[in-house]
């Protein structure tokens, strides 16, 4: 099982889109479950690491990010 260089604070992309039509998210909590915080309406979920890790899509470098407010 790799191991993923996600860091607290990473923007990822997920394979399927959220609810509200985003899919870029922001990583809270990691652990066995990791913790993210949907970019766009700011929806929290928690993950099993290994459906992380299923679902990712892609991890976004340092400047494609988003600087989004309302960061909790
Ligand atoms: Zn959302």
């Amino acid at each position: 099982m790799g191991i993923l260089p996600v860091k607290i604070g990473d923007v990822v992309v997920l394979r399927k889109p959220h609810a509200c039509g985003a899919n870029r998210w922001r990583v809270v909590r990691l652990g066995a479950d990791v913790g993210l915080v949907c970019l766009h309406c700011g929806r929290r979920v928690l993950l099993a690491r290994d459906e992380f890790e299923r679902r990712l899509r892609q991890l976004l470098p340092e400047e494609g990010r988003d600087d989004e407010a309302g960061r909790a």
